[in-house]
């Protein structure tokens, strides 16, 4: 008898029960519908199609753009048991024709291609010799132009629809937005697909933004004090900004890797490669770094810049608590990354339109930043999903900010831009609202200025706050000369006349704050913290003895459940969620015998 999908579930991933839309979705492919499926990193999109191809007659073909993670994850799928291979640039030759003499010969379950391979005339017709199961079209928003992910090659594969039309296709993305869905549906002809469209809400990722100066200190600080021993993502704007900031974290103590455009492909390879293999690496990177990259125990993810929308800050912060286990998504920026930004869309050759979408995106990410209200709420009302209550795990929730009436102080500000001729940047204008004794500010004869030394009452760091709002919402705005020169905007009439006011959020001394309990990682009684460690040591052990990340091997989930249930056999192994039969006959006895010498152990103490 043929076995269904909750049978292959349990015994081949060791998983007792289909999370959210997962069976909904292996159901419709398997029975030959075309799926669109959008699910938050972590959500456990590749099941729904590496069930449906074992249950299918023939191969499923996976196209993902990733080749430096193919091994990988072909890799983890051959410990489970799953005949996977892939085809990219870097196999021999000799070994390319093995694979696809397995292919035709159909002994593969699932076959990994990039997608500048599958779209090659020789691939095409190797597949259409080969009994195909399945398309599955991963990290499916790089059809789109408007992400920073976009792969020009994806907007041809509408042509396995016309090639292939009586294999079913699905494609799977993280990315949440109503224009990027559409013009995936657009692209890759899945006007007939069901949309499975799951909830975004990451609960276990905790969102901090935070504008106080200094933001390397206050990444130390929040390091030091959330994450000692974790590895995490830093993502900064520019290459240099990387470079400084990995060898800063360096002579701190904590090791980190940079990754950007402009290492070397053998390097950023390398780099990727001891992120994923080793413990507690952080690696500081553009947002060159990251897509597809499936470690599980990422503990937080920082922006030492502003992203430039809120799909991108989702998109990277979810790079955090893959596992479901508590994790931070913490920001900082500046006044400068508003000016940076804004300049880079103005400075684009770009189409208007394109201008004009991607300065609205900005608009969006700078609204998020200066909310006073829970940010969980208003990132999920982003992608069209409400949330009924305040999240209780943002910092607008736990810390609830202070705002302070900022209309006076800000048209001090504004009359000081126009009275200098609005032709300085922030700095400048600060020193005058501050009364500094300058000999710039008295060539210009601004000391004489009636705005001159009327802002004493904030310190030159307030004032920088100040301006970065009013920048942000549209009261000033920077001039096209690339200087950062500051310009009234429209908007700043009403304020000035005194018809509006303003208030504004108090930069927040960032507090100790306490976390939420989470459900998936319990805590650990202190002899089960030792036998965690313990396991996580003999994980490592098998990791490097095979050359593979740890979490191919198990989960620290799964070492959890191990701590918890203390299996005494290999029967009660085998039930511990994420032990399917292949690993269990693989690497259970190892486990299982590290428990029983530590369990006795103790047991021997007590007595
Ligand atoms: P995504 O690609 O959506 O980010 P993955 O497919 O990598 O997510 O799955 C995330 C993690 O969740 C993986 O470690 C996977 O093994 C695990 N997972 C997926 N489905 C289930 C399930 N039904 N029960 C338990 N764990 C699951
Ligand atoms: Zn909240």
């Amino acid at each position: 008898m043929t076995e269904n999908a909750q049978q292959s579930l349990q015994r081949i991933f060791g998983y007792r029960h289909f999370r959210g839309h997962q069976q909904a979705i292996i159901e419709r492919l398997t029975s030959g519908g075309d799926v669109l499926a959008l699910m938050p990193t972590g959500g456990g999109k590749s099941l729904c199609y590496q069930i449906p191809a074992l249950l299918r007659p023939g191969t499923g073909i996976v196209v993902s753009p990733l080749i430096a993670l193919m091994a990988d994850q072909v890799e983890a799928l051959q410990q489970l048991g799953v005949r996977a291979a892939y085809l990219n640039s870097t196999l021999e030759s000799s070994e390319q024709s093995r694979i696809e003499r397995q292919l035709l010969d159909g002994e593969l379950d699932l076959l990994y291609l990039a997608p500048e391979r599958l779209l090659r005339e020789s691939t095409l017709a190797l597949l259409a010799r080969t009994e195909l199961a399945l398309f599955a079209i991963d990290e499916a928003h790089c059809v789109s132009q408007w992400g920073h992910d976009f792969r020009p090659e994806y907007q041809q594969l509408s042509l396995l629809a016309e090639r292939f039309p009586a294999t079913p296709r699905i494609a799977l993305t993280a990315t949440a937005d109503r224009r990027t869905r559409e013009e995936i549906v657009e692209q890759l002809a899945l006007q007939r697909a069901s949309r499975f469209i799951s909830s975004f809400d990451r609960p276990n990722i905790r969102y901090t933004i935070d504008s106080g100066g200094n933001g390397r200190e206050r990444l130390w600080r929040f390091l030091q004090r959330e994450h000692p021993a974790d590895a995490g993502i830093v993502y900064c704007l520019s290459r240099r900004k990387v470079e400084e900031t990995a060898d800063w974290l360096n002579d701190q103590g904590r090791p980190a890797l940079p990754y950007h455009a402009g290492l070397d492909a053998a390097t950023r390879q390398r780099h990727q490669q001891r992120f994923l293999r080793e413990q507690g690496l952080i690696i500081v990177a553009t947002i060159a770094f990251g897509m597809g990259i499936d470690k599980p125990d990422v503990r937080f993810v920082a922006h030492l810049n502003l992203p430039k929308s809120i799909e991108a800050y989702y998109q990277e912060t979810g790079r955090a608590g893959r596992d479901g286990g508590p994790a931070d998504a913490w920001m900082n920026f500046g006044l400068q990354d508003v000016i940076t930004l804004r300049q880079f869309i103005n400075d684009t050759d770009a189409a208007d339109r394109y201008k004009r979408v991607s300065g609205e995106k900005l608009e969006r990410m700078l609204g998020l930043c200066d909310l006073i209200a829970c940010r969980r709420q208003a990132l999920l009302a982003y992608f069209d999903e409400t949330l009924e209550r305040p999240c209780g795990n943002c910092d607008n929730c736990l810390t609830p900010p202070e705002t302070w009436d900022a209309s006076e102080a800000s048209r001090k500000a504004l009359s000081c831009v126009y009275r200098t001729g609005q032709r300085f940047g922030a700095s400048y204008l600060i020193d005058v609202l501050t009364g500094k004794d300058d000999e710039r500010i008295r060539r210009n004869w601004h000391d004489r200025l009636s705005t001159f030394g009327i802002g004493t009452e904030l310190k030159a760091s307030e004032w920088r706050q100040l301006i970065r709002q009013l920048l942000s919402r549209g009261y000033l705005e920077t001039d096209s000369d690339g200087h950062g020169s500051l310009k009234l905007a429209q908007r700043c009439r009403l304020l000035l006349r005194g018809e509006e006011s303003l208030m504004l959020r108090k930069p927040v001394k960032t507090v100790k704050q306490k976390r939420q309990p989470s459900d998936t990682l319990k805590e650990l009684a202190p002899a089960q913290q030792q036998l965690f460690e313990q396991l996580r040591e003999l994980r490592l052990e098998i990791a490097r003895e095979q050359n593979l990340p740890p979490y191919v091997i198990f989960h620290d989930a799964t070492l959890r459940a191990m701590c918890l249930q203390q299996p005494m056999s290999l029967t009660q192994m085998g039930e511990i969620s994420g032990v399917g039969e292949r690993k269990l006959e693989r690497y259970g006895q190892r486990f299982l015998d590290r428990i029983l010498v530590q369990t006795n152990g103790s047991r021997a103490t007590q007595n």
